[in-house]
């Protein structure tokens, strides 16, 4: 088996998506996602320009072979854009082994660990009355484990809430919104936050919270003891991760457990966090952290400390990366859960899915490979449109992390 082609799909159903198509000579294709949400065409130019042209005429069967071509065989290593790239590639690479075997991506990762896969909603409100209505609704739609993220009271606006009926989405048309943030008002709001949605929805719902990197360890270690009473599933990027030894700080003096790793793209971005048990969580999505091949390796080297996954999911992903992660969090024995934004009603004009949410789980069927397909003609009807991620500011002017 030999690959002929590759060509990399960019359009926008709603939000912009990267897709990179193989070819091989047995007529069988793979899809694999490559969106890098606001950078998206760093990625398409890096794949057309220096991976399509060394990809012709390899046995794409050879997965693990060409997963170091492009990660030890590269000189400039590592990286969001780069490995993105080689994250596309390599889950081409196992759609298209999948079509070639007839089974569905999870029979090649050992099988099912599991017949369904926990997954969180995201609620969120402009208030507390807001957040709780919004908590609610998720509960209507039969979610079991629920992120809340509220307002803040004295700011304007902040991370993770949308104005009052509208979905969340902070990439928006062109450069980037700048937003305002407040430390000091956070860390006295998310403890009532999470006191009253215990209150009125009691403990069996799984909370989850996401603090977005906007800590520092010791304003995390305080936020996490002071959100002990309400048994939180996880506290999320509490702290950028950049400074792995900094979750020394927040894990010595916290049992809340802590989740990482959504903007991380290499096992080396974990290897303190895990080996010195500093976390309970990864959150690094096989779309940018170099695919099926090197998630199998994280999630491994994970399982030996007690650590589990609970990959991203939000809907800056398409729908190939989540039907990806969903045969993953199936084979793999220590999931432990997934993020589930459900894509708008458009983007199915452009992605035939093959999974479904029923009662707080999904669920996947048997359709070979990873089991997503795209229609180019539909694609073509939605083209790229340039959108940024927000920059954030403190309130005197200060840049500080989004
Ligand atoms: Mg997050």
């Amino acid at each position: 088996m030999k690959i002929t082609d590759a060509k990399v799909i960019v359009c926008s159903p709603g939000r912009n998506f990267v897709t990179l198509k193989i070819y091989t000579d047995q007529g069988i294709y793979g899809l694999g996602d490559a969106t890098l949400n606001g950078r998206e065409l760093a990625v398409a130019k890096y794949l057309e320009e220096y991976c399509i042209p060394a990809l012709k005429g390899r046995n794409p069967l050879n997965i693990e072979d060409i997963w170091h071509y492009f990660y030890r065989g590269v000189y400039w290593k590592r990286g969001a854009v780069t490995m993105t790239a080689l994250s596309a590639i390599d889950m081409a690479l196992w759609d298209i082994k999948g079509k070639m075997l007839n089974t569905p991506l999870y029979n090649l990762l050992g099988g099912k660990s599991r017949n369904k896969v926990l997954v969180y909603a995201h609620s969120n409100g402009i208030d507390l009355d807001h957040a709780l209505e919004s908590v609610a609704q998720e509960l209507d739609k039969g979610f079991k484990a629920i992120r809340v993220q509220s307002g803040i009271p004295g700011l304007d606006h902040t991370y993770g809430v949308a104005q009052k009926g509208e979905k969340y989405e902070p990439a928006t048309k062109g450069l980037p919104r700048e937003d305002f943030w407040d430390t000091h008002k956070y860390l006295n709001w998310a403890p009532k936050l999470f006191s009253k949605v215990r209150e009125h929805f009691g403990e069996d719902l799984l909370l989850l919270h996401d603090v977005h990197h906007r800590l520092t360890p010791i304003e995390a270690a305080r936020l996490g003891k002071e959100l002990e009473p309400f048994h939180l599933f996880w506290m999320e990027d509490a702290v950028t991760g950049e400074l792995q030894e900094g979750f020394r700080v927040v894990r010595q003096h916290t049992t809340t457990p802590l989740a990482i790793g959504e903007v991380f793209n290499s096992v080396y971005d974990y290897t303190t966090l895990i080996s010195e048990q500093l976390i309970d969580f990864v959150r690094m999505p096989i779309v940018h952290g170099g695919g099926i091949t090197h998630l199998q390796k994280v999630a491994a080297f994970a399982s030996i400390y007690h650590v589990q996954t609970g990959f991203h999911g939000a809907t800056d992903l398409s729908p190939i990366n989540m039907a990806a992660a969903l045969h993953f969090d199936f084979a793999i024995n220590n999931f432990g859960i997934q993020e589930y934004m459900p894509h708008e009603e458009i983007v199915n004009e452009v992605f035939k899915i093959n999974y479904r949410f029923e009662e707080g789980y999904m669920y996947i069927d048997d359709t070979p490979g990873i089991g997503v397909d795209l229609d180019e003609k539909a694609a073509q009807k939605f083209p790229y449109i340039p959108a940024s991620l927000p920059v954030n500011r403190k309130t005197d002017g200060t840049l500080f992390y989004w």
